[in-house]
């Protein structure tokens, strides 16, 4: 007998982060950082890539994680950068595949590494949604404080 495929029995990841503040001598260099975790697991946990995103990232309108680079028509977005900050020296990436209700996060290590592990994460949109937008809040705050401190 045919068995539907029911929403309420597939299994969501659940999406979270953790915000480290980097105080650096010269506070031009200070960093706000965003970490993802996936089920409370951090990038670092699941494989020891690069693990966060600086704020400077999330500076735009956009309602997705930051596009890292456009390739053959398909965007890659990133989810850690390098400890410098520059996603251009090193980054972990992913592809975002979204409907209206779910999210996919399929998740590109550095240099092409293929974990042993398929690293594919479903979220609900609403979960996904209300991170990246309360991150972007968090980093327009904290861009604006800074500007405040750095002005005095
Ligand atoms: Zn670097």
């Amino acid at each position: 007998m045919f068995r539907g495929y029911a929403v309420k029995d597939m299994e969501l990841n659940k999406l979270s982060y953790y915000i480290h503040e980097e105080e650096r001598e010269n506070s031009l260099q200070s960093i706000l950082w965003f970490e993802l975790l996936f089920d409370g697991v951090s990038i670092e946990n699941l494989i020891g890539d690069d693990k966060a995103i600086p704020y400077y990232y999330f500076e735009d309108e956009d309602f997705d994680l930051p596009t890292f680079f456009d390739y053959q028509g398909k965007k890659y977005h990133i989810i850690g950068v390098c400890i410098c900050g520059d996603a251009g020296c090193g980054s972990t990436d992913c592809e975002i595949i979204k409907d209206e209700n779910f999210v996919k996060l399929k998740i590109i290590f550095r240099g092409g590494y293929k974990p042993p592990t398929d690293f594919m994460f479903m979220f609900s949109r609403k979960n996904y949604d209300d991170v990246i937008f309360e991150i972007r809040e968090k980093s327009k705050e904290y861009k604006k404080k800074r500007e405040n401190k750095l002005s005095k």
